[in-house]
Order: C-alpha cells, then structure tokens, then sequence
C-alpha cells in the first residue's frame, strides 16, 4: 500500500515523523512537498522582528523524509485523478497512491482586492514572504525620508506582523521617517477576548501604528492603499494577510468542498466522498467541529491524523477526532515582550514572549 501525504503542513510533519518511526507492515510513504524548506507559521513574525533566523523558523523536510526512509518528491500538486488514483504535479510524472493525505494550508485571496495580485506582498506562501520582506530589507537599510508601510487584515496574524515590522525596520531603517498603518475590516482580532483587543490597541497606539478599525482597503495602487471612504494612504510596500482562500485546484477534485472552497471532512479527517482521501489544517474543514483557520488546529490535527491513516493501512476504520473549542493565542509585538489571550483574559509582558518562544522552539525540535 501506497501512502501519498501531499504538502508539508503543520499536521503532515507529524504524521511524517510518527509514521516514519512506527511504520504500519508493508507500507510505503511518500510525500509531494513544494516547499522543502517548510516554515513554521507561529515564529514567522519573530523572523521578520529579527529574532529568528530561516533556519530556527523552517523545517527541513528532506532531512526528516531521509532520517525515516520516506521518499520526497519535490513537486506541486494541481490536481486529482480520483479514477486512478493520482495526484498530477506541476511538471512531473503524476504519483499513485492507495491512500492520499492532503494538508497544503491556505493562502490570502489577492482576487478579493483590485491590485492585489500585482502590488500586494501575501504572506502566503510564507517562504515568498521571506524572500521579498529580505530583498525589502536591503533597500529600507539606505532609505532616507517617509518609509510607509500599510498591512491589511486585522487578525492575530496582521496585528503581530505589522508589530513585528515596526521592530525591524526601527533598527533598520534608521534614517527613515517610519509610518505604518494597520487596516481592518471589522475591528482588529475578531473571536479574540475584548480584554486581548484592547490591549493591543493600546500597544499599536503606543508604538506609533495608525489602526484603521472597520475600513476596507478596496485596491492597492503601485504608491499606496485606496479605501473604502475615498480616502488613501501611501505605502511603499503593502503587506496582505487577510482571510484565508482555498487553493482553486480543490474544485476540480470532485470531492465535497464547503461553501467557500476547502475539502469538507468528517470527524476522522477523511473525506465523505471519498474513503481513501483524508485532509487536515487550513485546507480542511471539519463539518461537524469548525474551528478558526490557525496553525494550532493544524498541529493538534497530527496524532489524530497520523493514527487514522495508520488505521486505514491497517483496513481498520478511522476514529473521530473533536477538537478543543478555544485556544491559547500569543501574539508577539515584535519588542521581546507578548500578549496571551484565551477565553476571556489577557496577559502582557517580557514572560509572555519568553513562555512563547519556548513553546514554539519545543515544538520545532521535534522535528529537526
Ligand atoms: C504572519 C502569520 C502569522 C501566523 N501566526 C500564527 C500563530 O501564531 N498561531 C497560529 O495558530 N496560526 C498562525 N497563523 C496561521 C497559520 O499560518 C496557518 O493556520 C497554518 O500555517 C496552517 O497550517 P497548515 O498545515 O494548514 O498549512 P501550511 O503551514 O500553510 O503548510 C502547507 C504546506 O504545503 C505546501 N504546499 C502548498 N501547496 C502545495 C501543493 N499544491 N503541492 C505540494 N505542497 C504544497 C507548502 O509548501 C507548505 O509547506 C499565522 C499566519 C500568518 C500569515
């Protein structure tokens, strides 16, 4: 039997480590990864604070396949061929499988705003991320006068990447007259505790951020961002991190989708419409269990994950999974300092930083 995991995903590394070290008889894995260097989305906005290099930040999917006998075609998914049972790669040879696992994450619809697609820095894929924010970096370094910054999308996410850039670029671009904007189409960390939004609101008004709550940026223009009130602001570089958008080949797939595009799956992470199909983090919904699109779901998705394919090698059947309804968030603000938000209450401080960096630094070991 052929096992096929296709993308590198937070929830795939486990199942890679786990089902490399305890193999199920006469199973063979494979994993279809674009990204060999996979990152660890939780400490990409302490790599662009200057508080991790790439390396403490990626995980190197080659070293793990190698270390646990697993092949590692490094390639792009495009598609399915359901009928037999092949996954068609960008440029190679289409790979068999008996059982696919599908865990490729979710990227920022540039579709969604006029001159997104062409003025825009997405932050996904998050190794692109890495490439332009360091190439934007070196031109930052010599900058003289106004350096404008606008990041769009007011989650947990944008909040903590436009602290994060706020940080770097005071210690870079320190001939710059630095003005960063933080837009939001609703107000900033909706599903958060209100305690967690005011703090960060005061923290963004501390450091200088201009947060525009409620605003709709509705195109973004070689100089700037055009909102929604006929009002602009100038940006020389504009960074998106809105809501998360399926990758458009699921449709094509046959397989049920929900209402905005990502591969519907059961409790067990299988697919209802197809037994030999399972699916896990950004790219899943859990009809019966819907949970926020964030790494931590994906991460606690690997166990299950892992047993479940295990499981079907085995022709056992999958068991469900339900996970927990509210996480622990720490947003970092770029500063060596964090705030810890679940439920109801929020915490602030230096610690915050510190209990995060050893949680995220604890989890990437695992894997290395
Ligand atoms: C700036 C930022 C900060 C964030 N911080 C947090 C945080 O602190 N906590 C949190 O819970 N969430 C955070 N998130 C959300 C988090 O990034 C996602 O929820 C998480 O990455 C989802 O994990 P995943 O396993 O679904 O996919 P991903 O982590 O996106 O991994 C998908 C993998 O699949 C590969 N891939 C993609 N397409 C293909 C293809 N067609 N073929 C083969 N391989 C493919 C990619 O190369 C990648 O390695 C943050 C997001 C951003 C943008």
């Amino acid at each position: 039997m052929r096992a096929v995991l296709v993308g590198g995903g937070h929830a795939h590394v486990h199942v890679l480590k786990l089902l490399g070290e305890q193999r199920p008889p006469g199973a063979r894995l494979t994993l279809v990864a674009r990204d060999v260097q996979t990152p660890y989305s939780g400490m990409i906005p302490g790599f662009v604070a200057g508080h991790y290099s790439f390396a403490d930040c990626h995980i190197d999917l080659a070293k793990l396949c190698a270390a646990r006998g697993i092949e590692l075609i490094h390639g792009e998914a495009i598609g399915l061929d359901r009928v037999r049972r092949r996954v068609l790669l960008v440029d190679k040879q289409a790979v068999d499988y008996d059982l696919l696992s599908i865990d490729v994450g979710s990227a920022p619809n540039l579709d969604a705003i006029r001159g997104a697609a062409q003025w825009a820095i997405p932050v996904k894929p998050i190794a692109e991320l890495g490439r332009r924010w360091l190439a934007f970096l070196d031109q930052a370094r010599t900058r003289r006068g106004p350096l404008a910054i606008a990041v769009i999308g007011g989650g947990a996410g944008g909040v903590e990447l436009a602290l994060a850039i706020d940080h770097r670029l005071r210690s870079i671009a320190k001939d710059a007259t630095l003005r960063i904007a933080l837009i939001a189409r609703d107000e900033i960390l909706p599903g958060h505790a209100p305690a967690a939004r005011r703090r960060l609101r005061a923290i963004l008004k501390r450091r200088g951020i201009a947060l525009h709550e409620h605003t709709t940026a509705i195109a973004i223009e070689r100089d700037g961002v055009r909102l929604q009130d006929a009002a602009s602001l100038e940006a020389d570089a504009v960074f998106m991190v809105t809501q998360a958008a399926p990758a458009p080949w699921f449709a094509a797939t046959g397989l049920p989708l929900d209402e905005q595009g990502f591969l519907a799956v059961e409790a067990t992470l299988r697919s209802p419409g197809d037994p030999c199909i399972f699916a896990a983090g950004d790219c899943a919904t859990v009809l019966d269990h819907r949970r926020p699109k964030a790494g931590v779901y994906a991460v606690r998705q690997g166990p299950p994950l892992a047993a479940n394919l295990a499981r079907a090698l085995a022709g056992e059947a999958p068991l469900p999974f339900v996970p927990q309804r509210r996480h622990l968030a720490i947003i970092g603000t770029g500063d060596g300092r964090a705030v810890a938000t679940r439920g109801w209450w929020a915490v602030e401080g230096r610690w915050v930083w510190r209990w995060k960096d050893h949680i995220d630094r604890r989890w990437m070991a695992q894997y290395r």
